[in-house]
Order: structure tokens, then sequence, then C-alpha cells
């Protein structure tokens, strides 16, 4: 059962004196309980915004003119797109049961109070715990994501730790009040290639302890390939293509994903290196999107529907879903 069911969402921002920009068009995602879906795509692909609107941290001038996000809280469905972000629906869960790390963890921890007493209020705003028990769950929490000292280190403020312990410290205080769904946007792309692989053992470990879902954003097919069970690549707002990760890895069926994967260096291998394939030009405008497949400028496919004709969702295979005409134009049984 989903927990997670995003439907035929789409994000505009408003400008007093230009028109409204579409900055993700009718996305539809999934995600079950204890399972990792990865948002992957290019900056500026809206992924983030995706993220955000899921927890209602849209900027003011965000608007979700159509579809939905349901959440299940336990107790039914909730329409997160239908609720006021500052609602009292909406903060009980963002926190609670959904929360968020980022890439940098200042952006959640504040400079001027330790990380005990960040975590301890933290837990106090959204449990009935004295501030002697909220210090013990904040203790008992820096210890499991591997905060050496976790007693002494609580009095710590956020400078006085390394990089990778003051991310400990953010998925810590994400984790306080055991949400059903962390969304992770880049947790590991600041950190160096060894802090970067306990980070994500650490995600996976606490993910089975938990068995909580989560929305991982990132740039890195690498990371994706460690972590994800599903796929989503977005581009310019789109959702080009979707599903199982192996299936997509193994029969990527979007130009735009072949390319992915193409500027993908096998470091195992000295030969491959060379052949790494960046994606030539640049992702448009979202105030210049073509009618059609955003995605015509670079793709070496592109052919007489691609400018002017939105491609439709199409599916692969089962729960694979990719939007090209190539799909629409080739016989079923080349699909399989
Ligand atoms: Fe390329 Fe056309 Fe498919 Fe877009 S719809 S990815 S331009 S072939
Ligand atoms: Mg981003």
């Amino acid at each position: 059962k989903p927990l997670l069911t995003v439907r035929n969402m789409s994000i505009s921002f408003s400008s007093p004196d230009e028109a409204d920009i579409e900055a993700v068009r009718q996305v539809d995602l999934s995600l079950t309980p204890g399972k990792t879906l990865a948002l992957v795509g290019e900056s500026g692909c809206g992924k983030s915004v995706t993220a955000r609107a899921v927890l209602r941290l849209l900027d003011k001038n965000a608007i979700i003119p159509s579809g939905e996000i349901l959440f299940d809280t336990g107790q039914g469905a909730v329409d997160i797109a239908r609720l006021k972000p500052d609602s009292l629906a909406m903060r009980s869960i963002r926190g609670a049961e959904i929360s968020m790390i980022f890439q940098e963890p200042m952006s959640s921890l504040s400079p001027v109070h330790t990380i005990g007493d960040q975590i301890d209020e933290f837990i106090i705003l959204h449990e009935r715990l004295s501030p002697k028990q909220a210090r013990e769950r904040t203790v008992a929490l820096l210890d499991q994501v591997g905060v050496p000292g976790a007693r002494d280190r609580a009095n710590a403020y956020p400078f006085e730790l390394s990089g990778g312990l003051r991310q400990r410290a953010m998925i810590a205080m994400a984790l306080a009040c055991t949400p059903k769904l962390l969304i992770a946007d880049e947790p590991t792309t600041a950190l160096d290639v060894t802090t970067q692989a306990q980070i994500l053992d650490l995600l996976r470990q606490l993910q089975d302890d938990y068995g909580m879902a989560m929305l991982f954003i990132t740039h890195d097919l690498g990371v994706v390939a460690e972590v994800a069970d599903e796929i989503a690549v977005m581009y310019l707002g789109d959702v080009v293509e979707q599903g199982d990760v192996y299936e997509v890895f193994r029969r990527p069926k979007h130009p735009y994903t072949q390319a992915l994967m193409n500027s993908v260096p096998r470091l195992s291998r000295k030969a491959d290196r060379k052949r790494l394939s960046p994606i030539k030009g640049t992702v448009p405008s979202p105030r210049d999107r073509p009618s059609g497949c955003a995605f015509t400028s670079r793709c070496p496919h592109a052919f007489a529907p691609c400018p002017a004709q939105r491609p439709e969702r199409t599916q692969v295979s089962a729960g694979h879903v990719a939007r090209c005409h190539l799909l629409a134009h080739e016989p079923a049984e080349a699909l399989a």
C-alpha cells in the first residue's frame, strides 16, 4: 500500500510582471514503506521543488495548480496539496511524519545552539516529554547515527563538528520523531567519497531499522545504484522516465536517461573513462519551454513530432514508463 502518491501534480511560480513559470508538469510518483525512490536530473529540473512541495516548503510565489499529494497518515490519506503550508495539520506532518535532510546541514541546524538543545527542542515540540527524557532520546539518537561520545557531543555547537558529524547530527534531528518518510536532498553531494559512503550506509541501516520510505534527490547515478529501489528521471519539470531501478538502468528507453547513463564513467575500467560523453547543449529555460518534448534541442533522435507535440506517458513494461515519441512509434514487441 503506497505511503505517498503524487498524482498529476504541477507547480508554477508566479511573477508580478511575467507569465507564470511551470516548474513541474503533471508528475506522478508513488512510494511504499521501506522503499527508496530516487529523483534524478540536472540542477534546475524540478526535483528539489517536487520534494519541497511534499512538505509544503515552497516559496511564497509557488502554486500547485493541479494534482494531488496523498500521504497515508495511518488514519487515512491526507491530500497535502490542499493543506495550507502553515496549518496545524501540515505542521503535525512536517518533521514528525515526513522530515527532510539537505546537502548543507546548516540549513536545518542553528549555529547559535548546541546540537543537543536543538534536537531536544524538536522532540519536545512534537512529543510530550520532559527535558530530561528528551535529552536521553537525543543522546540515543546521536549514538545511533554514529556520533562518538554522544552525551558530550550533544553539548557541541554545529561549527565545532566536522562536516560528516554535522550531517549525522542533522540526520539524528530528522529521525527524532521516527518519520514514515525521509526526504533527502543531495545529502552526500558536499562530502568526500569516504564520508559519502558512510552516510549512505547509515541511511540504509536506519531505513532497515525504522522501515521508513525515502525520497532521495540526487544528480549522481552512482548514488542511485547504491540506495534506490525505484527511479524517476526529471528533465525541465517533466518526469521523462520512471520505474524499477534495475529495469531502467538495464533498459533505459528515454534518450535523456540513455545520455545520463552514457555520461557516467565506469570507474573500474580505465578505457571507459575516456568514453565519458557529457550531454551536449544546455537545458532550455523554463521561460522558453518548447511546446513539444523539452529534450528536443539536445536529443540525437529528435524527429518530426518532437518540437511541437508533447509526448504522452507510454508504458514500456510493468511499472516502467517513459515520455518519448519514439516509444509510441515503436511496435509493442520492440519495447519488450
Ligand atoms: Fe528525443 Fe523526440 Fe523522444 Fe524527445 S520525444 S526524447 S526529442 S525522440
Ligand atoms: Mg536541488
